[in-house]
């Protein structure tokens, strides 16, 4: 085992987070979303395409930003804001449409100012998969539990990953939208920004090999990967317990704090977490371990 959960740091840090007042977020920002009065299939589609390709869009030799409407818009955000536009002008996100995608009409959603997201070429594939996989986009989504979900989704090469995180981002998205209910068991959509914040708290611990690893910013292997993962997600799920804060919820906040606040420099002294962070009291502030050519994640 690579990581373990530390279940004392796990009870502490829910303390902490119960104590936040954390709510849903209801994804209705027109820059990246569609209107929530569109017909649901239309919706279906966009958030279906666009989470499958909502995995890394940087890496050390490529970056995928740009300054627009007096914003700052990086990485996924860039993304949907692109997703978001080509479905106002008529891109249909409907399974004939994925399943006959060109590079030409790709470019509207993955290119801006000439700049292409790093693997232009996977992000289309897992598309086209897409579309020639679905048969009918209401019965594939709009399922009473979360593992029908899980079960129908991973046929398609966009969401196979064994962690699952596109898949439960997915859900978080529908959920949140209000276009479906999921019961059952959720968790957090894992990405490198839960698993650096989960190992910077230490809800898990790092050991052996893996410690050497993140020291030294080895690229782990996809298993390998999985297994770190599948560990943090099993902490976060635990502080979901602990915290009675909805995974979903949890991750409205996580994923911003990670892109804002424990960053590679992380900002400790405006974060909630600096009493209970065992990289705060130790001084030693770790990146998540490297897996960079990934489209799980
Ligand atoms: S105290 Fe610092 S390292 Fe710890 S979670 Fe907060 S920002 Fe990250």
């Amino acid at each position: 085992m690579y990581l373990s959960v530390d279940d004392e740091t796990v009870s502490r840090v829910s303390t902490s987070i119960s104590g936040l007042g954390l709510s849903r977020d209801s994804y209705e920002d027109p820059l990246f979303f569609p209107p929530k009065d569109d017909e649901v299939e239309r919706q279906l589609g966009f958030f279906l395409s666009m989470v499958a390709i909502d995995h890394r869009t940087r890496t050390e030799l490529t970056d995928f930003s740009s300054d627009i409407r007096g914003r700052r818009l990086s990485g996924a955000d860039l993304l949907y804001y692109l997703g978001r536009r080509v479905y106002e002008y008529g891109g249909s996100f409907t399974p004939g449409w994925l399943a006959h995608l060109t590079p030409e009409e790709a470019k509207h959603l993955l290119c801006f100012e000439g700049n292409c997201v790093w693997d232009f070429y996977t992000r289309i594939f897992l598309l086209r998969d897409l579309g020639r996989k679905i048969k009918s986009l209401t019965e594939l989504l709009l399922v009473d539990r979360v593992e029908e979900l899980v079960s129908n989704l991973s046929v398609f090469r966009a969401y196979e990953d064994p962690v699952r995180k596109k898949t439960f981002l997915l859900a978080k998205f529908l959920d949140g939208r209000g276009l479906a209910r999921f019961e059952g068991e959720k968790h957090v959509p894992v990405d490198n920004h839960l698993t650096r914040i989960a190992i910077r708290l230490g809800i898990v611990i790092p050991s052996g090999d893996l410690l050497e690893w993140i020291r030294e910013g080895r690229e782990l292997t996809r298993e390998e990967d999985v297994t770190v993962r599948m560990a943090v997600r099993e902490a976060w799920k635990e502080v979901s317990n602990r915290s009675g804060v909805d995974p979903f919820a949890l991750d409205d906040f996580l994923w911003p704090f990670g892109r804002s606040t424990c960053t590679k420099d992380p900002h400790c002294n405006s974060c909630p977490f600096s009493e209970v962070c065992r990289s705060n009291s130790r001084g030693e502030y770790w990146e998540e371990p490297k897996h960079t050519l990934t489209w799980y994640y």
